[in-house]
């Protein structure tokens, strides 16, 4: 098999079928695009799982994805897909970004789940963009945006109540997209703590990389508790 591509926390190869790829899931974690680096070990395959869970409780629910099939441990077999270069993000909570650039305490309500883009570079930091920014520098069109929107709220809408009824506040979340060759747009890469903020309803502590991003401790325990509850559901 060869490598087509090495990401921070994936390794992404080509396979016997052309419309098909291997991904592998890393032990590394990353935070501040790549500044701050580590790794323990299973998360690889602890973070596939997660996001294996919550693919298929998206598919139920007629989202697409393009998971096919888990090959090991840490290895899945998905569609081949062209990334597109947005990490689009749904808040259900003021946390992160949005509580340091406004100077505000996390934790608050959003009045509805809002929906931000930012372009996927390491060197340029994932700046934010808007729609007009995104339009204009072509990097999708109108359909495309507003097909985006409409996934991710929808990925929202079941993932919110899944994460309430195992006692978790689905704070935030960044998602990626990709199109099939046939130009369809589905869900790629992978939803797990590396890409979310999930706390516990009951304690309110932090179950996901701000946990690493932060040093508080007790990483790996937390993502094995996000996937054992998630087990339950
Ligand atoms: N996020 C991500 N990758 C990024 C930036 C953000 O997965 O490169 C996730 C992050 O884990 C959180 C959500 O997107 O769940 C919103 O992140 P935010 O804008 O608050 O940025 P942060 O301060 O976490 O980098």
């Amino acid at each position: 098999v060869k490598l087509f591509y090495e990401g921070k926390a994936k390794r992404v190869y080509g396979t016997e079928n052309l419309n098909e790829v291997e991904i592998e899931f890393k032990n590394s974690l990353t935070a501040f695009n790549a500044l701050k680096k580590g790794e323990f070990d299973q998360k690889g395959a602890v973070n596939l799982s997660i996001s294996e869970i919550l693919f298929a409780q998206l598919e139920k629910a007629k989202i697409k994805t393009h998971f096919v099939r888990k090959i090991s441990e840490n290895r899945i077999r998905a569609l081949q897909v062209q990334i597109i270069p947005l990490e689009v993000v749904v808040r259900n909570r003021i946390a992160g970004s949005l509580a340091k650039k406004m100077g505000l305490e996390e934790g608050g309500e959003l009045p509805f789940p809002v929906v931000e883009f930012y372009y996927k570079s390491d060197e340029l930091q994932d700046p934010f963009l808007n729609d007009d920014q995104i339009y204009a520098l072509k990097l999708a069109d109108q359909n495309e945006v507003s097909n985006l929107k409409k996934q991710v709220l929808e990925i929202n809408k079941v993932l919110k109540p899944l994460f309430q009824n195992i006692g978790i506040a689905l704070v935030d979340f960044k998602v990626e997209f990709g199109k099939t060759p046939a130009g369809e747009i589905i869900l790629a890469d992978e939803i797990s703590p590396d890409c979310a903020r999930l706390w516990d309803l009951k304690s309110g502590e932090k179950m996901d990389k701000d946990r690493f991003r932060r040093d508080l401790g007790q990483v790996k325990e937390m993502y094995e508790e996000v996937l054992r509850r998630l087990k339950t559901v």
